[in-house]
């Protein structure tokens, strides 16, 4: 059994501290809306991210963004003040990379950068993926409760390298899907049914998850949410938020991207336009119009 702090008890953090209880251990949570806290029946509510962190040799923070992140650590009552000098600090959150790379390096403590991809659904079925970055030896450390949580954990490298493998992926999944909901699109005006595209690109080079798992028309994959009038799933503001991320890694990097920054752009647009809370696959009815 260890002592874990948890910070940040939303859609996925919620889940996850659940988990963490229910395979037996101590866990403290803290969440600026006292509220949250109470979904998580076993654990031991906390008065501040600093009391989460008392005592507790892992402290995971589960939040909005990078600015969260480093209040939650280094701000006033933040785990900083209070975590035990051999604490892991795990972030799950989605943040930038540069954020991440200056909390490992501010915040006196091993700290990993530990973002996830699998969702909500993920996170309540304990089968997320965990993309790691930082020390070896404290990624071993946690490991095994990053196991309770997930599926699968990739150690990607140093610090930082956990958050540029979510905002490289995310920025290939948004490509693909944008590219078959094209597809699709030129499909229909040229005569060729749905069915029929995705057999065909299902078993040939223009295979992909954005098609095979999430496929942007009703009717292929039966669980995809074109069939539920596009209720997420994975909301478009989220891709909004990752792509973001991406795109300034790159600009901060010196890196052009053009095509990421154009998947950037029909997001920003899609988001404006009200479709924020669809799921990310509903953006083909902005490219139908
Ligand atoms: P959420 O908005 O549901 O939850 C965030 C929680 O953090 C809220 O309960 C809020 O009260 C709390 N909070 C904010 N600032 C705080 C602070 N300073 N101290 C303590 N608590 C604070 O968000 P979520 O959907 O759970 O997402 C969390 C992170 O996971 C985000 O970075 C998101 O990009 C990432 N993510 C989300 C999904 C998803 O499908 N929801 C999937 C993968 C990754």
């Amino acid at each position: 059994m260890a002592r874990i702090g948890f910070i940040g008890l939303g859609n996925m953090g919620a889940p996850m501290a659940r988990n963490l209880v229910q395979a037996g251990h101590a866990v403290a949570v803290f969440d600026l809306a006292p509220s949250a806290m109470e979904a998580v029946p076993g654990a031991l509510p906390a008065e501040s991210a600093a009391a989460a962190a008392r005592g507790a040799a892992f402290i995971f923070t589960m939040l909005p963004a990078g600015p969260q992140v480093r209040d939650a650590l280094l701000g006033t009552g933040g785990v900083a003040a209070a975590a035990p000098a051999d604490a892991v600090l795990v972030d799950c959150s989605t943040i930038d990379v540069a954020t991440a790379r200056a909390l490992a390096a501010e915040s006196g403590r091993a700290f990993l950068d530990a973002p996830v991809s699998g969702g909500v659904m993920g996170a309540e079925a304990g089968t997320l993926t965990f993309m790691v970055g930082g020390d070896v030896a404290a990624f071993a450390a946690v490991e095994p409760l990053l196991r309770v949580m997930g599926r699968t954990a990739i150690h990607c490298g140093a610090a930082g390298a956990g958050q540029a493998a979510k905002a490289c992926n995310n920025m290939m999944l948004a490509a693909t899907m944008l590219v078959t909901c094209e597809a699709f699109i030129l499909a229909e005006k040229l005569g060729l049914s749905h069915q029929a595209l995705f057999d065909v690109a299902s078993q040939s080079s223009g295979q992909s998850w954005s098609l095979t798992t999430y496929c942007p028309v009703p009717g292929p994959v039966p669980g995809s949410p074109a069939n539920r009038g596009y209720a997420p799933g994975f909301a478009a503001s989220l891709m909004l938020k990752d792509l973001g991320l991406a795109v300034g890694a790159a600009q901060a990097a010196g890196v052009e991207l053009p095509v990421g920054e154009k998947a950037l752009e029909v997001y920003r647009r899609f988001v404006e336009e009200g479709g924020g809370g669809k799921d990310f696959s509903g953006v083909i009815n902005k490219l139908k119009r």
